[in-house]
């Protein structure tokens, strides 16, 4: 990242939020249910599948979480009602997972039983590595109680990973293979990007050798190319690929044409804030994208 990028990044708390609210419009289909509705459908109408995040890493007391899970439930019911093809993601944070443990349990468990009855698929999404325990406890709990229409992250900048591949085996789970988004120290993560992208390799790997079903959830076309070239042994139907809305939407089209399996992250609702500022750190082009938004707002458009 060059230098003025790194610069705006760290300026990014004192970026005015209505500027942040409009260079991340592209990652996120909107405020309400029925922007995320129209969203999957024109993604559905291009052929791709969607799984769709509640916004609400931020809850900070047992009624937001309870909001945040009606949202789910709501969500589950508007995709069935379209006849979309669509699952959830969910974040343990948003269901009350700092606030009350057992909370968070019965949220969870509802959202996944629910989507279950209608035939749908819920990932929960992996926090920072203050999560990575109780979220793969909460998910192994679930899945010894039956419910099998649910899948876990494991993040490849994480050392534990590998071994987190074997503690989960039995379970022969169903995994989202991501790089991993949040800072953490170097003691328990990998800093290095081709380290990072080793450990990718040696997880994919690892759960396709247990015949897990995997999702390939990367835009770096370095690790989309050696991903797809371990997989290509397994059939179309043990893996996909999965993007996040808003980033490198021409390339997913050609992956789709290309006969992949592909699924985009489409997140929704009015707490957009840390999702959004996520977002915009791994934009390469973030200096450009903030000025062009900044400048936008400053010189009217002609008509
Ligand atoms: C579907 C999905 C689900 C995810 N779920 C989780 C999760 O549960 N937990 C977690 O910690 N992380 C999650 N992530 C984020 C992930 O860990 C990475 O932080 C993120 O995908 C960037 O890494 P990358 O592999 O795409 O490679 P990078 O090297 O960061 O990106 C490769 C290229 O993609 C393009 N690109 C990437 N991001 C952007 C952007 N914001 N704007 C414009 N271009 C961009 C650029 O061209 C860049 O050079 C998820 C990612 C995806 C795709």
């Amino acid at each position: 990242m060059r230098v003025i990028d790194r610069a705006i990044v760290k300026a990014l708390p004192v970026v005015p939020r209505r500027v942040v609210r409009l260079v991340a419009a592209p990652y996120i289909a909107g405020p309400t249910l029925a922007d995320a509705r129209r969203t999957v459908a024109r993604l559905n109408a291009e052929g791709k599948l969607a799984t769709v995040d509640v916004l609400g890493e931020e809850v900070q007391t047992p009624e937001e979480a309870e909001a945040i899970a009606a949202g789910y439930h709501a969500t589950l019911e508007a995709i069935a009602a379209d006849g979309l093809q669509a699952g959830l993601s969910v974040k343990l944070t948003a269901l009350g997972l700092e606030i009350d443990l057992d909370l968070c349990r019965s949220l969870l468990g509802a959202v996944v039983a629910d989507a279950a009855a209608r035939g749908r698929f819920v990932r929960i999404d992996m926090e920072d590595s203050s999560c990575t325990d109780s979220t793969l406890r909460l998910y192994r709990e679930l899945r010894e109680s039956g419910l099998d229409n649910v899948g876990i992250v494991l993040q490849s900048c994480l050392r534990r990973s590998l071994d987190d591949v074997a503690s989960l085996a039995d379970l022969r789970p169903d995994v989202r293979i991501c790089k991993g988004i949040y800072v953490e120290p170097e003691e328990i993560a990998y800093r290095d990007p081709d380290e990072i992208r080793a450990s990718y390799l040696r997880i994919l790997d690892a759960l396709v050798e247990g015949g897990s079903y995997v999702a390939l959830a990367t835009h770096d076309e370095w690790l989309i190319q050696r991903s797809l070239e371990r997989v290509a042994g397994t059939g179309r139907d043990a893996y996909e690929l999965q993007f996040l809305l808003g980033v490198r939407e021409q390339r997913a089209s050609e992956l789709v044409a290309a006969g992949h399996r592909l699924r985009v992250y489409v997140p929704y609702g009015d707490r957009w804030y840390e999702y959004s500022t996520r977002r915009l750190k791994e934009n390469p082009a973030i200096a450009r994208t903030i000025a062009m938004a900044t400048l936008g707002r400053l010189v009217p458009r002609r008509g």
